[in-house]
């Protein structure tokens, strides 16, 4: 039997279960891809793919609803792949197994669950074999590799797609509609680690920052939290002024997605001012613990001996190094003036690396739903190090989605909503990246939403889906698609 059968709305569910048994980590999608174009083609359902390999499966409308205008559904194919430290998982061969845990549904396992997002591709499966659900003419798109770079969305071809109005199937938050999005770009910095013998006379100590709370360079960038990258340079800069500290090495944060969580360093100093050093990490330890206490109330920070190195970095590197890290902004750079609470543009130093011997790498990446405010700021950081003697390299990009006052769609889903659950929906846009935004740029005139269940703790093993939004989302849906006016 099967685990989620017993859960309310059917079949969408035994096809969310369904799915999560088939193993699709973001550029990996070949087996949900199969899965399908099979059902397609089991169905007599009409199919095409694209070069990137999304896929787009059509279906007519129902009888005395041929008239309405053509809907496209959309989610990803694709799921993050994370478990916790000792779980055995390969997320290219072995099937997730949803289990019911009160009133969620999770992974048995202590993995990701993909509901992001395929309970999105679950809710188009259940549209596609209904033949008890009134609809327009539906067109399902289905994109590969949401989460890694959006190279579906990139790629999608400019001609594939008939209709007009667009329904969003990624979004976490149940009662929240979205209307717009942020764009977002990358700017990486690269410093040739020119290195000098340690200066003699000399003691090396070990900085270790840790327990920051971190969290989604987006979603999480307005919370005023610590980054470790800024906390570590803050130490190094005031040492290397006053006690002259050489570093040897210097690493911190992971990936350009997330406020950087530790930090840590490896430097030298002259034995004669190791007193001095001491008492300024005291008194910097008490300063950063007292000012973030409520955002951060794990942070910890250690210093040790280490092992004298054979080398530290030419301080005149260190200098332009130290004094970049300082200069380029971390955090909200603006704040929404049409929607209230959303912050519109940002920008996250996310990581320190040595990837090799002879260089120092920092990236970043800023966001803006206001396309010429992202340049801006990208702009800006990538002249901070650029004028500190780092060659930089930006990425491409991608663009934002504007919110549409005027949209019709969301005008339905607003009234469709109201009139099912009796409550307004918060009508919201994100300060994060979705598809719509390259959406938006192959189909200028789509009118776009962006609906979903609620989910918790996406891309962790703690992710879970709330089983009572999964109905709510349903519901709306249908009916959202009854209302579809005529062409
Ligand atoms: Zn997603």
């Amino acid at each position: 039997m099967a685990e989620l059968e017993s859960l309310q709305p059917q079949p969408l569910w035994n096809y969310f279960e369904q799915i999560c048994h088939v193993p699709r980590p973001s550029r990996k999608e070949a087996r949900i891809i199969e899965y399908l174009t099979k059902f397609a083609t089991g169905r007599g359902l009409k199919f095409v793919t694209d070069n990137s390999g999304n896929v787009l499966i059509s279906k007519p409308a129902t009888p005395g609803m041929e008239n309405r205008k053509t809907v496209i559904l959309q989610s990803h194919v694709d799921m993050v792949g994370e478990s916790d430290p000792g779980v055995i998982h390969d997320f290219e061969k072995d099937p997730i197994y949803p289990v019911i845990q009160g009133e969620w549904v999770r992974s048995k396992k202590a993995t990701t669950l993909g509901a992001d997002d395929g309970i999105g591709i679950a809710a188009q499966i259940a549209l596609l074999v209904s033949d008890d659900i009134a609809h327009g003419p539906v067109e399902c798109l289905f994109t590969v590799d949401e989460e890694t770079g959006m190279t579906g969305a990139f790629g999608l071809s400019s001609d594939i797609l008939t209709g007009n109005i667009l329904i969003n199937l990624d979004s976490e938050d149940e009662g929240e509609l979205f209307i717009g999005c942020a764009g977002g770009k990358d700017t990486l910095a690269g410093f040739t680690r020119k290195i000098v013998s340690v200066p003699t006379g000399s003691m090396a100590f070990k900085i270790d920052i840790t327990g920051l709370t971190g969290g989604h360079s987006g979603d999480d960038i307005n919370k005023g939290r610590a980054n470790s990258i800024k906390l570590l340079n803050n130490f190094l800069s005031y040492s290397f002024r006053n006690f002259e500290l050489n570093i040897h090495s210097i690493t911190g944060g992971d990936k350009r997605n997330a406020i950087p969580r530790n930090a840590s360093a490896i430097f030298t100093i002259p034995s004669v001012n190791v007193d001095k050093l001491l008492s300024y990490f005291e008194y910097y330890k008490t300063v950063v613990r007292k000012d973030f206490q409520n955002t951060d109330p794990n942070i910890s920070l250690l210093l040790e001996e280490a092992a004298l190195p054979s080398e530290v970095i030419d301080r005149s590197v260190c200098h332009r190094l130290i004094q970049a890290l300082e200069d380029c902004p971390h955090g909200v750079i603006a704040m929404s003036r049409a929607i209230s609470g959303l912050v519109e543009t940002s920008t996250n130093l996310a990581s320190v690396k040595l990837p090799n011997a002879n260089t120092i790498e920092v990236a970043t990446s800023q966001r803006s739903s206001v396309d010429s405010s992202l340049q801006e700021i990208a702009n800006r950081v990538k002249i901070v190090f650029e004028s500190a003697g780092a060659g930089v390299q930006q990425s491409q990009g991608y663009p934002g989605w504007a919110p549409n006052p005027d949209s019709e769609i969301v005008r339905i889903t607003v009234s469709s909503y109201k009139k099912l659950f009796g409550i307004e929906p918060q009508v919201k846009a994100i300060h994060a990246g979705l598809e719509c935004g390259l959406l938006l740029q192959k189909y200028p005139t789509m009118d776009m939403i962006s609906i979903g269940p609620t989910l918790k703790d996406v891309h962790t093993p703690s992710e879970r889906l709330h089983i009572g939004s999964v109905s709510k989302f349903w519901l709306l849906l249908l009916d959202v698609l009854k209302n579809i006016p005529v062409e």
